[in-house]
């Protein structure tokens, strides 16, 4: 049954979208944090009648009226990974809901492991409508404006289920929304850039790396009637460097957002580049050791989500993020809190020698210096693997078009390891080797190092 004809679920969607959107410009924080704490009740009552949380709830001897409020909400045990692939299918979903209801999304494969959950289009739909409170923020009119979103459109990636299984087989692909774009960030940044460039749109979102290629390819003078007022990056932390690079070349402004597969949109930042968590949608904890994290320090973050009748995500730890929250206020008016800096997912990460911990963020600058520094596109697809603390092997695939053009690869090569050498000490051996490919079902970045045995000392 498509959710779209039914004239319940149509009117719930539209109050949804009126009172959604700016909800963290209407509600103060003491509102918000009311509409937390109402919600949060909620969803713990709900997730009673699924029996991974049922089941985890009572062997801990925690039923739902002891939650009072969200302060309560270290009561309730942590869900993990293994629950989630424990309980699949059936056990991952309430039993006042039926399944066949629910889209099934699986989260992206970077680090080789999947993971599914389910989702109602109300969802989806709010999900969407996080991403639109997230553009009126920078004066973009979803409706009005033209919108390219180059989405990981690969067949088993979250944003299928949720654009192509969700939104678009219930809307239509021409009823909906014939001033957005949708592109496929696993295309080429030439294929890529050549269709925006037909498209001529107001506001361009996509993965950091896509958008660095673009940028590039910008500056190389392809792309010419290419010229949005915002640019969104989402997917990984953007360095300072490649944002003004992007900033520069396209003359927009770059704002970035984070979010998940298993909870959609999280925290966006305003025009003052501060992050805003949609606290009405998410509710965050840092945690180091199992305690609260002070204002600027990193901490793994824990997941509960606030909405929804798919399943539950509750105390999910298995996020695997490291992010510092910052325990401030912004002075562009939203209700929230604020994060500090997002530092990347813990499960991708290198050691270095003098025992500190790289994560996404850290790395990601080698990778996009490649393209403001070298002024390269040639690699694209990368595979490291750290073998011991002392010896590094890369897998690289070179674009055949460009390999003579530009730097040499050989140059590109020593760059690699001057940078890696950097970042990991000086004593680390660095393998290069060239490939034709790399399967993008395993992950990217692999460590073999035990870090039980490592004596860390911090965060690069
Ligand atoms: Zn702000």
């Amino acid at each position: 049954m498509n959710s779209f004809y039914n004239p319940i679920f149509i009117s719930k969607v539209l109050k949804n979208y009126l009172f959604n959107i700016d909800r963290q410009r209407r509600f103060n924080d003491e509102e918000l944090s009311k509409y937390q704490n109402k919600n949060f009740k909620k969803m713990v009552q709900f997730a009673y009648t699924v029996p991974l949380y049922h089941h985890t709830y009572k062997k801990a001897g925690i039923h739902p009226d002891d939650i009072k409020s969200i302060e309560d909400i270290k009561k309730l045990p942590t869900v993990s990974k293994y629950d989630f692939k424990n309980y699949y299918p059936d056990g991952l979903v309430s039993s006042k809901i039926k399944k066949s209801k629910l889209i099934e999304v699986t989260t992206s494969g970077t680090t080789g492991k999947s993971l599914s959950i389910y989702v109602d289009m109300a969802e989806i739909v709010n999900g969407l409508f996080g991403y639109i409170r997230f553009l009126r923020e920078h004066d973009i009119n979803w409706r009005k404006d033209k919108l390219t979103i180059i989405g990981d459109f690969a067949p088993h990636t979250a944003e299928t289920g949720y654009i192509y299984k969700g939104i678009q087989s219930q809307f239509g692909k021409n009823l909906f929304l014939k001033n957005i774009q949708w592109l496929n960030t696993n295309d080429p940044p030439e294929k890529v850039m050549e269709e925006i460039d037909k498209f001529k749109p107001d506001f361009l979102g996509g993965y950091t790396g896509m958008l660095g290629h673009l940028a590039l390819l910008k500056e190389k003078g392809f792309g010419q009637d290419v010229s949005p007022r915002i640019i969104a990056s989402t997917g990984s932390s953007l360095s300072k460097s490649l944002k003004e690079m992007i900033e520069r070349t396209f003359n927009a402004k770059v704002f970035e957002s984070y979010g998940s597969t298993e909870s959609g949109p999280i925290a966006f930042q305003c025009r003052y580049g501060k992050y805003h968590i949609m606290s009405d949608y998410v509710y965050l904890e840092f945690l180091k050791d199992g305690e609260s994290v002070e204002s600027r320090e990193a901490g793994k973050v824990v997941l509960t989500k606030l909405f929804g009748n798919g399943t539950p995500i509750i105390r999910y730890n298995a996020m695997n993020d490291i992010v510092a929250p910052l325990y401030e206020k912004c002075n562009c008016g939203l209700s929230g809190v604020l994060i500090d800096k997002i530092y990347g997912r813990e499960d991708i990460a290198l050691y270095s020698l003098d025992g500190k911990i790289l994560l996404p963020s850290s790395f990601g600058e080698i990778f996009s210096k490649i393209l403001y520094e070298l002024k390269t596109n040639k690699l694209t697809d990368v595979r490291v693997i750290q073998h011991s603390l002392t010896k590094i092997e890369i897998k690289v695939v070179i674009d055949e078009k460009l390999r003579n053009v530009g730097p040499s690869v050989e140059e590109l090569f020593s760059f690699l390891i001057r940078n890696f050498k950097e970042k990991l000490g000086a004593g680390v051996e660095i393998h290069i080797k060239e490939v034709d490919k790399i399967d993008r079902l395993k992950p990217r970045i692999i460590s073999k190092v035990d870090k039980t045995k490592l004596n860390i000392t911090g965060y690069a």
